[in-house]
């Protein structure tokens, strides 16, 4: 029913109408996008590192580890064979057009914001930070996630507000927040800083602010390696990061983003595909 940059989706149709138009299948392909483009070849094996962080961070989450359960969208349900391993299937929720990041650090967009203003998604932060460095606490910083072909955009917890109403806002930014405690949490056990992330949720048919999509992947955060790690020190650039970095850096070195990209080498290929379930193995999922 939907083919998006990294996964497709799928209705069911071998259930009962009102069954199949409950459920999802999500599909996460070896698709890779830097800068808004998909990139020729695909990553092997990605998709399966997706789909399986993900399900491990759900059933964590989900009590796993000591919290309060956070619902998640899975039914349980196997998918079918010839997708086992990079496939879940899922409720079909009333989804929230927000992305929820929460950011522990400061790098990227927020960085550079930061130089500017002083500021990260507009809200103060401590002066004399440096790029890379650790924020004083971690911060809900929200986009209004775009219809297909445009840019997300970052907005307010107030804007956030006049969205989706506040009793939801809240609910995003308290779950969110505890969601990004917990993760870096158990990452920082395995020696891994959890930068930043993103989340989707959406509300089940009981109402329920349900988390959804794909969580804690190298896709949707930034993961480093914290012995790589200095604060003042280490810009975040040439910090060892799991994420698709790799990719990333050797397209701003041969393409000016005019055009179509060029097509990713095999080195470059097999680096990503080793650094994506490296993550897997470091997380011990
Ligand atoms: P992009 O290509 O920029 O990533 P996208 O996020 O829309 O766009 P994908 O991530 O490939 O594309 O596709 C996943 C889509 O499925 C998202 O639109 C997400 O909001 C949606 N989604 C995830 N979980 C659920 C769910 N439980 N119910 C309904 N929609 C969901
Ligand atoms: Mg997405």
């Amino acid at each position: 029913m939907y083919s998006g940059k990294v996964r497709d989706l799928y209705v069911p149709d071998d259930t009962a109408a009102d069954a199949a138009a409950s459920r999802l299948l999500v599909v996460a392909s070896d698709r890779v996008s830097a800068f808004d483009h998909v990139l020729e070849p695909g990553i092997p094996g990605k998709g399966a590192v997706l789909t399986q962080l993900s399900l491990w961070w759900f059933d964590r989450l989900a009590g796993g580890d000591g919290g309060r359960g956070i619902p998640n969208h899975l039914t349980g349900d196997e998918p079918p064979a010839a997708v086992a391993d990079r496939a879940m299937v899922v409720a079909a929720l009333d989804m929230q057009p927000i992305e929820c990041v929460v950011r522990g650090y400061l790098t990227g967009s927020g960085w550079a914001e930061y130089q500017q203003s002083g500021t990260v998604c507009g809200i103060p932060i401590v002066a004399g930070l440096t790029n890379g460095d650790r924020l004083p606490e971690p911060i809900f910083t929200p986009a209004y996630k775009a219809p297909l072909g445009e840019h997300d955009e970052n907005i307010t917890f107030e804007r956030t507000v006049e969205l989706v109403g506040v009793e939801n806002a809240e609910t995003l930014r308290a779950l969110s927040l505890e969601v990004y405690g917990r993760a870096a949490a158990a990452a920082e056990e395995r020696g891994l800083i959890l930068a930043d992330t993103k989340f989707e949720f959406g509300l089940d048919a009981d109402g329920v602010m349900t988390l959804a999509d794909e969580v804690l992947t190298p896709d949707s955060s930034r993961y480093w390696d914290a012995a790589a790690w200095r604060t003042g020190e280490t810009p975040a650039e040439r910090m060892a990061s799991f994420d698709k970095q790799i990719v990333r850096d050797w397209l701003s070195a041969h393409w000016d983003g005019a055009g179509e990209p060029p097509t990713l080498p095999g080195e470059v290929v097999e680096r990503a595909s080793a650094r994506y379930r490296e993550l897997l193995v470091t997380l011990g999922a």
